[in-house]
């Protein structure tokens, strides 16, 4: 019989196992037979919106954190496939800073061109995975969310692509629960307008507070007050915006500071996190790990190094996306086609803490950028994905990075260059700042009818 394959979750991680397989079986390798399992009623992960918060249709935990006017935070040019590039899919180039729906559109494109969508079955969560010493083969249990049935197969690999930016991390503060006004985790923020004309206080000081610190301003927030836990973020800020400690308590609507300053607050915003949650998976097959950029346990970052045919995709912590998702997946490809020998568990295992070692090492944003790009560089030089320059990815992201700094609030109108094309992104046509529609259309300026 031939080998089989489950991939939990059919996010851009799930789906760029799902086009390796497909890229391998087009060049005429024998491949096995893949289902992916997939909780939502569409592919895409977190770039497919959902308004739902809290439990979904069917009782599940609602998987997106993404919200209205998301736009991407970093380049399109830093995350765009080597294999299917944004001018393949768009027929032009387009601005370097797309809204969520058409990155949406272009991940979902390269998909649609490979046929997988057969491959997967929507509304159905993986609830449990167990591994039998006696068969070596996984057991895989889902729910069918249509039917309403519990059912279980057996495969020989099993791949978990289910995102690590869904589960919230919600630390209490003293006095929250008598708040009168909204509080809520960055997972349940949907929509900025909520917050127009209001002093709103953002805890945390990572991307998820930045950004939606910066939509509230954007969508007209009275005030927005971030308090960090370790350092600002110490962006060059609007005059309503500011940046104050850690929170220590609320009391009524007055919210008090590590530095014993106070403010008073209509909404408070947690954007404290997220967890690694994999609860269908027992102790023995569970990836545990806080948000960083070398997990341990993860060989070359992917294979469990208990049992390497458990394998994880974009469990990183990311600055390269997409791309390292497709790096990772066509590596795990080609370790099961059995065209790379992984090396005995000792090796591995030895292998993981040097990565360990040099990730420790980083001190800055800069070192963090050059420590993905080298364990990228090392996924890509054993496999066929297209070529990407991984030293332009590099640079266009430091670049970034001085750009944020020179304007937090109009670093998305700068333009970049395709490291697959050369081609320089057009400048987009409204600034940022004024860009309050985020459709497709609106985007790419052109009428609704003609985008579908
Ligand atoms: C608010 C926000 C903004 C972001 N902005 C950007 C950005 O601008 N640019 C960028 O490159 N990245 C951004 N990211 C990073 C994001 O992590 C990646 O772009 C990408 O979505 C990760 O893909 P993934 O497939 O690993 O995970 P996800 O996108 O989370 O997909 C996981 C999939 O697994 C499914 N799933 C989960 N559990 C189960 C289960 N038990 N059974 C079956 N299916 C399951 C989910 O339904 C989902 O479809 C952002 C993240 C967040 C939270």
């Amino acid at each position: 019989m031939s080998l089989r394959i489950a991939v939990i979750g059919a996010g851009p991680s799930g789906l760029a196992q799902l086009r390796a397989f497909a890229s391998a079986a087009a060049a005429g390798a024998e491949v096995p037979e893949i289902v992916a399992f997939e909780k939502q009623s569409d592919w895409g992960g977190l770039w497919n919106y959902t308004w739902r918060t809290g439990l979904d249709g069917h009782g599940e935990p609602v998987h997106g954190s993404m919200y209205r006017y998301l736009w991407s935070n970093g380049p399109k040019e830093c995350l765009e496939f080597a294999d299917y590039g944004f001018e393949e899919h768009f027929g032009r180039a387009i601005p370097s800073y797309p809204p969520r729906a058409v990155l949406f559109d272009y991940i979902k494109g390269r998909v649609e061109k490979s046929g997988v969508r057969s491959f997967v079955r929507f509304e159905t969560p993986v609830k449990w995975v167990s591994w039998s010493d006696e068969t070596q083969l996984f057991t895989v249990t889902v729910k069918d969310l249509k039917s309403d049935t519990v059912s279980s197969e057996t495969f020989d690999y099993v791949v978990v692509a289910s995102g690590h930016f869904s589960t919230p991390n919600v630390p209490y503060f003293p006095g929250l629960e008598m708040f009168p006004g909204r509080v809520l985790h960055s997972h349940d923020f949907r929509d900025a307008c909520e917050f127009t004309g209001k002093n709103v206080l953002v805890v945390g000081a990572s991307y998820s507070a930045e950004d939606i610190g910066i939509q509230c301003h954007k969508y007209g927030a009275k005030s927005v007050t971030f308090s960090y836990r370790t350092r600002p973020m110490g962006f060059d800020w609007p005059e309503t915006l500011s940046e104050v400690p850690l929170l220590t308590h609320v009391t009524g609507k007055i919210a008090h500071f590590k530095d014993g300053s106070s403010r008073e607050v209509d909404a408070i915003v947690l954007c404290t996190g997220y967890l690694h949650h994999f609860p269908f998976l027992d102790d023995s097959l569970r990836l545990k790990t806080n948000n960083r950029l070398w997990p341990l346990g993860l060989y070359k970052g992917v294979f469990w190094t208990k049992n390497p045919k458990l394998l994880y995709i974009g469990m990183q912590d990311q600055f390269y996306t997409f791309n390292m998702f497709d790096a990772q997946a066509w590596y795990a490809r080609d370790v099961i086609l059995g065209k790379i020998a992984l090396p005995d568990p000792a090796a591995m295992e030895a292998e993981t803490l040097e990565w360990r070692a040099r990730e420790e090492a980083v001190t800055n944003p800069e070192e963090a950028i050059d420590f993905q790009t080298e364990y990228v560089r090392d996924l890509l030089a054993a496999t066929d994905y297209p070529h990407l320059d991984v030293d332009h990815v590099a640079a266009l992201f430091k670049e970034w990075e001085h750009h944020k700094v020179e304007g937090i609030l109009t670093y998305r109108d700068r333009s970049y260059p395709s490291t697959l094309t050369g081609t320089v992104a057009p400048v987009h046509h409204t600034p940022w700042m004024q860009a309050m529609d985020d459709s497709l259309e609106a985007f790419l300026n052109v009428p609704a009818k003609a985008a579908e």
